[in-house]
């Protein structure tokens, strides 16, 4: 088995809130990094700057030259890649019932984000993160989805039905890549960041009705993130991380 302090593990969106907190938890634990945002290379950078061995690149992911450039500078600066995780998204606020703003344009948007570009991220990246497992270590995907992707919920219906083909995509792929490479999914409730700065009511509502009293810290999406990445034998599986709001 090669050492995890040889791993490396592209994350993108992750020069804020749940991306970055993976980022962080993994580099903790040995891994080369590499951060990832569509075009905040400042930030981007000094973060890279203040872990062991990171690196910062930018890539507008609605772009599939862009998504090519992201790789092809992976694979040429470490000459591996051991994890990916698709966590870059953005979402819209439209109430499910104004069909008129969820335009042809926004829909393609949000499947090119959400589904598209990981679909190409994980097939430019497939021989890299197969090659471990020849030395007994599979290369590990895992799509950050949401629980709107599972229940019939979301900032809007565009933002939903592309998280729900992400989860569908991950369980396909995760059935014709293994044993080589793992592909999972992780399903979030409310996180704390700041795609959801402004979603005050939201947050109210979550204080008020899930089980465990709010929303989520990045940091604790990062820990199953984590869990999932170092589970040798899991694959295919989606994890509901929404602090029991489902139960209701
Ligand atoms: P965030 O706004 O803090 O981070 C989003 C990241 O995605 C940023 O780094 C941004 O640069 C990147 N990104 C957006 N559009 C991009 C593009 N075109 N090209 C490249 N990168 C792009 O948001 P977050 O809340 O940390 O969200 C991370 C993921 O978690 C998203 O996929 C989101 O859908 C999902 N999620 C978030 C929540 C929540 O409540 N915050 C809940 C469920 C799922």
């Amino acid at each position: 088995m090669s050492s995890k302090q040889d791993k490396v593990a592209l994350i993108t969106g992750s020069t804020s809130g749940i991306g970055l907190a993976i980022a962080q938890a993994l580099a903790r634990k040995g891994y080369h990094v590499v951060l990832h945002s569509r075009q905040s290379v400042a930030t981007g950078t000094s973060l890279a700057a203040a872990l062991p061995s990171a690196r910062y690149v930018a890539a507008d992911l609605l772009q599939e030259e862009a998504r090519r450039q992201l790789i092809d500078a992976v694979l040429a600066h470490y000459g591996r890649l051991d994890v990916l995780v698709n966590n870059a998204g953005a979402s819209l606020t439209i109430p499910h019932n104004d069909l008129d703003t969820a335009t042809p344009d926004l829909w393609h948007q949000q499947y090119e984000l959400h589904v598209v570009a990981p679909w190409q991220l994980i097939a430019l990246s497939r021989d890299a993160l197969a090659a471990g497992a020849a030395k007994g270590v599979p290369g590990t995907v895992v799509n950050i989805a949401s629980h709107a992707g599972l229940r019939p919920k979301g900032a809007s219906i565009p933002y939903a039905v592309s998280k729900a083909a992400l989860i569908h995509m991950t369980k396909l792929l995760a059935k014709t890549l293994a044993p080589q490479i793992r592909v999972n999914a992780l399903a979030p409730g409310l996180v704390d960041t700041p795609l959801t700065a402004g979603w005050s009511d939201i947050r109210n509502q979550w204080r008020r009705d899930a089980p465990m009293g709010r929303g989520a810290q990045p940091e604790e999406i990062a820990h199953m993130a984590l869990a999932l990445i170092e589970s040798p034998y899991l694959t295919g599986e989606v994890i509901l991380l929404d602090g029991g709001m489902h139960l209701l």
